[in-house]
């Protein structure tokens, strides 16, 4: 994979400053991250508590490496200035690449990606990290598709290392390049991959849970479950992930993953995330899914 990044590195834009869009569990993950390993980022959001909590994460986090002895006190500033967080698009025409990080709904993003289009410069490549929504389709309304692709990043981003870098029918070697060069600036595992609903981890991903609501349908316990696949090795359960993940991005994703795949991903009736999302208990984001996280 190193060699790979090798390879696109020729056609990359050098990335001096990010932009993300939406401060939430992902959107923060990212503003953190990328200040982290040395690129600047602005980070916006249409609401001020989502903006103060991606702060929040991140000096939680920061505090964490100072603890561990991973990173001196002092340069726990230097990572914290280089977060510019923005309730508007004052400086998005110094953008070089923007992560646009809002909630998974094809309509909001086409209308945030179509509005940033008109913020950064000609060149600025524009990404989204979308779990399933097509990139041809968020593609279809935008002036400049070329300059436009998937870069799906995994939650917790400072944990996961994996990042899909996805392809659009018309998206440029440019706009690949620069994004595989981001992911890898970031300290993170770029592969790049063709489009469709899901792309390839949440194509693996959903079936699992289509396989984990229909253990519950049947009447399994769900903390049951949980344990059995941790003893299996994974380092957490369906249930937890889901609360990990956001069962309204669950939920969003679900859908998608149903009508991309609807022979193997449709589930008939009520499930058990429709359950969760319609008590409002969300998962980690609001400390209640199907754990409880107070
Ligand atoms: P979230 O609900 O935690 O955060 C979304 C943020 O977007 C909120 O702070 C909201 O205020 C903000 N927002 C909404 N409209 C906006 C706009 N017009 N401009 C700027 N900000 C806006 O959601 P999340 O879990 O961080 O998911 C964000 C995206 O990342 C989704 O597309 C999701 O599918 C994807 N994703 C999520 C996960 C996960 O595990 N949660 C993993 C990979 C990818």
């Amino acid at each position: 994979l190193k060699h790979k990044a090798k390879r696109w590195a020729k056609d990359a834009a050098d990335v001096k400053l990010a932009a993300v869009l939406g401060a939430g569990i992902m959107g923060g993950g990212v503003a953190y991250q990328s200040a982290l390993k040395g690129t600047p980022i602005i980070m916006k959001d249409i609401n001020p508590e989502g903006i103060a909590l991606g702060l929040k994460e991140a000096k939680k986090l920061l505090l964490k490496r100072i603890d561990k002895g991973r990173m001196k006190p002092d340069q726990m500033a230097d990572v914290l200035n280089s977060i510019t967080p923005a309730l508007n698009y004052g400086d998005f025409k110094n953008v070089d690449l923007v992560v646009e990080a809002v909630v998974e709904n094809p309509k909001v993003k086409d209308a945030v990606l179509r509005e940033v289009e008109g913020q950064v410069r000609e060149d600025a490549i524009l990404t989204s990290n979308t779990s399933t929504i097509s990139i041809d389709l968020l593609a279809k309304n935008l002036k400049r598709p070329e300059n436009f692709c998937g870069m799906h990043f995994f939650n917790p981003v400072h944990m996961m290392p994996l990042v899909e870098v996805i392809r659009g029918k018309k998206t440029s070697d440019r706009a690949i390049a620069t994004a595989v060069a981001y992911a890898t600036a970031m300290g993170k595992t770029p592969i790049v991959v063709n489009d469709c609903p899901g792309f390839l981890v949440n194509r693996v991903l959903f079936p699992y849970f289509g396989g984990f609501i229909g253990l519950v349908r049947d009447g399994a316990d769900f903390q049951k479950v949980d344990k059995v696949m941790e003893k299996f090795g994974w380092p957490m359960g369906p249930a937890y992930l889901l609360d990990v993940v956001g069962m309204d991005t669950g939920k969003h994703a679900g859908a998608v993953m149903a009508e991309g795949f609807p022979d193997r991903m449709k589930h008939e009736g009520t499930t058990a995330i429709d359950v969760m999302f319609d008590n409002k208990r969300y998962g980690q984001k609001n400390e209640k899914g199907f754990y409880r996280y107070e």
